[in-house]
This record gives C-alpha cells, structure tokens and sequence, in this order.
C-alpha cells in the first residue's frame, strides 16, 4: 500500500510546562484541521506513560515513568480517525544515564518542554480502519 502526497505548510511549535503531550499536540493538529502530516518533537518530559502492543493477546499495555526524561525522538503521523485527525507517535525517553526507553507515545505524558514541527501534506486522506488481522485501526 503506497499513497503520494505533497510536502505543504510546516509549522514549528512549542509546548508549555506541564502540558500532557500527546493530549496538547493532538488539540493542536485538530484545532488547525491537519488531516495528513508527519511530526517530530523533541524535548524533556516529568513523567512519561508508553504503550507496547501485545501481538498475541491484542492489547496494548501500558508502562509509565515517574521520572524526569528526555525525549530523545518522538515521530509519528496524522490521519483520519473516527472523523477527526489522530496523531500516531512512538517515542524515545533517555534517563540520566542515558539508558533508554520505547514505545507507543500515551496520554499521560507530562510535558518539562516539548519543541515540534509538524510536515502537512496534501493528497487523499488517510483514514484509519479497523483490520482484522492486527486488531488495529491502520490506514
Ligand atoms: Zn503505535
């Protein structure tokens, strides 16, 4: 499955202390009506709450940080759910020791500061459906 698309508007931002990340960024995107686009943040965060999906039982399990830690990378991608833009992002946490940590980016990650840029793109949209065989919405 490919799609083509058109690079458009890219916008820079910044979250503020204290913000729960994937919630803000997901007002962003949706207040703006971004329906295709990639994003990129980096930043710190005070807490952080990543999913990892269980491929044999199809469900999602959480694992939550109460830690202060670096988002070394966290990329992902906008499309269609349910009628309204989603964000889809997986992210990068490093502790002091550098070591770190994975995962699908949750709600309940607690913003220190968070610097993004979001790449819109033009074409058809990308609608999230559910299949079967993942037991995911993908597009
Ligand atoms: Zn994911």
């Amino acid at each position: 499955m490919l799609k083509n698309f058109k690079s458009s508007d890219i916008y820079m931002g910044r979250l503020e202390k204290n913000d729960d990340l994937l919630k803000e960024l997901t007002n962003i995107v949706q207040q703006n009506n971004i329906e295709a686009a990639s994003i990129k943040v980096i930043g710190a965060v005070q807490k952080a709450r990543i999913e990892y999906y269980d491929q044999d039982k199809f469900e999602y399990k959480y694992k939550e940080f109460d830690q202060a830690l670096e988002i070394v990378s966290c990329i992902g991608n906008i499309s269609i759910l349910e009628g309204k833009p989603f964000i889809h992002a997986h992210i990068i946490l490093a502790d002091q020791e550098g070591n770190c940590y994975g995962g699908h980016l949750a709600e309940g990650s607690k913003v220190f500061a968070a610097e993004f840029v979001i790449q819109t793109l033009q074409g058809n949209k990308l609608i999230r459906k559910f299949k079967d065989d993942t037991k995911l919405k993908l597009w």
